[in-house]
């Protein structure tokens, strides 16, 4: 407007001065192009530059404009609160350059006013119409709580509600991605497992089973090194990759024991089980370390008195010869491979052969004879047992009736397996046999030792007293070499006392041994029992202990296990035929 006044006061002047008349519609018309420019172009732009900024101004977002040499040109409001400091926009703008990127969006961590906050940063390079950098845009937006709640979220979808570890996904996610990062670094991949925990949970409430798994959890965040992972698998199985400087076993096992303590006076005993596996090449799948982990677990499950078990290459070997063995087995039994051995039984009076043990042996045809020792417990284990046990009865009762035939008045004690229990109704099958045979069943004395009764003893005490009452002997076999034998004493009632020699050649104590079996015969007696010894392998073991007043006697000193058919020329038992 100034402009306009200026332009007609000219023109005026010049009119006034030359009286030129045609110069006074020319500036007029100078003076109207100039007035409708500046009302067209100057102004509007001016009010849009105002506007920007009153905008700018008033919105929660920080907005930081700087030139393309880097001066910064323009801060809103809310930048000159968080990003005070022109060094600190510098070192922003700088990081960006670094980038190299026309744009840019970007978490970053401020501390505002003394507090961590965190921002969405947005960059973006300005470009004139010819693409000449003129400057560069920065935008903060306040993301702090949003992203508290994000964290929470994942905190949630990562965690174990009930321990605070990680959760399965997350386990294995954090355990892959720790061997990705240092894979040079040797470590263990380590399974726990509480054994019957299930019975724990059925016989004190699943509220207490939870406080054992709180308990445990809080002993696995002990081994809190560097590079430690750890989770909640499932259950009661938790898994923790460790480094394996940081990875003691002797500790480890030291530590599960130390669970009992949470039992405090409560009268049962709690078992963790280990598995270990060493990493050897960590782009292996951690699920296939967590399955070797399992299976080396699954394998010790009935076995107490292992607590640690190293997934290695001899458990591996150990795996395959018990497959080789299962899977062997039906077609072995079918092809007759197994045999009846006996072993004599001397009684200490008579001086003469009293009867025999049945010990099955395993002819193969490639593999010579396989001792009881290799195949028998993993029978057990896999569930087999029984089929074989079946078929050294049924030897034994052939054997009893062709003796009983040809006059022979000799016993064969058979073992018993824990397991036989299970899958067999006992009392039919040794009732059965003897009908069958037709065989007196005092003559076949039945052997168990007290992994029979451990598992369940009420029931497994019903059918052995039921066997008694048919006429049959039940022995307690390896007598002294479990840990709950006086309770057995005191629950089961068996005829014979078996005692296994192995007990004091384990000792380097004999005088005190001597004194504990002669007490154990004494007690046998008391309770009106038959003690048998086996493993004897002296003449002089067999003095004294004929002293002591043991009653049977089984052992190298007298013979070996022999077939049915060098035991009989053995001991000349050729009857009356
Ligand atoms: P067991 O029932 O304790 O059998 C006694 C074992 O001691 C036998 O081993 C026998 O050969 C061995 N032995 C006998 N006298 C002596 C001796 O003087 N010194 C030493 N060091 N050892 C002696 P075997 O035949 O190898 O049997 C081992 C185990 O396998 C048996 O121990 C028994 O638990 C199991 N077993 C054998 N046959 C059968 C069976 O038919 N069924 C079941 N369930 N288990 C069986
Ligand atoms: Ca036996
Ligand atoms: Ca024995």
């Amino acid at each position: 407007m100034l402009c306009c006044f200026f332009a007609l006061f000219i023109s005026s002047v010049a009119f006034l001065i030359f009286g030129e008349q045609y110069l006074f519609p020319i500036l007029c018309g100078v003076v109207s192009i100039i007035a409708s420019m500046i009302s067209l172009h100057v102004v509007p732009a001016e009010l849009n530059a105002r506007m920007k900024i009153l905008v700018t101004e008033d919105i929660s977002n920080a907005v930081v404009c700087f030139d393309k040499d880097g001066k910064i040109v323009f801060k809103n409001a809310k930048a000159r609160e968080i990003l005070s400091d022109d060094a600190l926009c510098a070192q922003k703008l700088a990081d960006f350059n670094e980038t190299n990127r026309a744009s840019l969006t970007r978490p970053e961590g401020i501390v505002v006013f003394g507090e961590g906050r965190i921002f969405n940063a947005v960059y973006r390079r300005l470009f004139d119409k010819r693409f000449r950098l003129i400057g560069t845009f920065l935008a903060l937006t306040d993301i702090t709580s949003e992203s508290e709640e994000l964290v929470s979220e994942r905190f949630r979808s990562e965690t174990d509600p009930l321990t605070g570890l990680f959760n399965r996904a997350h386990f294995f996610r954090e355990a892959q991605r720790e061997l990705r990062n240092e894979p040079n670094e040797p470590r263990y991949f380590v399974c726990t497992n509480i054994r019957n925990f299930k019975l724990v949970n059925a016989l004190f409430g699943s509220e207490f089973g939870d406080l054992i798994l709180m308990t445990q959890a809080r002993m696995l965040k002990k081994a809190n090194y560097p590079g430690t992972i750890r989770g909640r698998i499932s259950g009661d199985r938790f898994a923790m990759l460790i480094k394996k400087k940081d990875f003691n076993p002797e500790l480890a096992i030291k530590n599960t024991e130390r669970i009992q303590d949470f039992m405090g006076d409560i009268r049962y005993k709690l078992h963790i089980s280990l598995a270990v596996y060493e990493i050897t090449d960590p782009t292996e799948n951690v699920y296939a370390m967590y399955d070797k982990t399992s299976l080396a677990l699954r394998d010790i499950k009935d076995d107490y008195s292992q607590t640690l078990v190293f997934y290695d290459s001899a458990f591996m070997e150990k795996l395959v010869h018990e497959k080789w063995i299962v899977s062997s087995f039906e077609a072995a039994l079918s092809s007759s491979q197994f045999e009846m051995y006996l072993q004599p039984q001397v009684g200490s009076k008579q001086g003469k052969v009293v009867g025999a043990e049945a010990l099955v042996r395993w002819n193969h045809q490639e593999r010579g004879k396989i001792p009881p020792s290799e195949f028998v417990p993993i029978l057990e284990k896999s569930g087999h047992i029984y089929k074989l046990d079946s078929f050294i009865w049924e030897e034994a009762a052939k054997k009893l009736a062709d003796w009983k035939k040809r006059g022979i008045d000799l016993y064969i004690a058979v073992n018993i397996s824990a397991k036989d229990f299970y899958y067999l109704d006992l009392y039919s099958v040794f009732t059965n046999l003897v009908e069958k045979y037709e065989i007196s069943p005092s003559k076949f004395k039945l052997e168990i030792t007290e992994t029979v009764i451990m598992n369940n003893v009420s029931s497994h005490a019903a059918v052995l007293s039921r066997l008694q009452n048919a006429g049959f002997q039940i022995e307690m076999d390896d007598f002294g070499s479990g840990y709950s034998s006086l309770n057995l004493l005191c629950n089961l009632h068996t005829n014979v006392l078996k005692i296994d020699m192995a007990f004091l050649s384990q000792t380097e104590n004999t005088i005190r041994a001597k004194k504990i079996i002669l007490s154990i015969i004494k007690l046998a007696k008391v309770l009106k029992m038959t003690v048998v010894i086996e493993g004897v392998e002296t003449e002089e073991q067999v003095l004294y202990l004929s002293e002591m007043g043991a009653d049977i006697f089984q052992g190298y000193f007298f013979s070996r296990p022999l077939s049915a058919l060098e035991f009989e020329e053995r001991y000349s038992l050729g009857g009356e035929k």
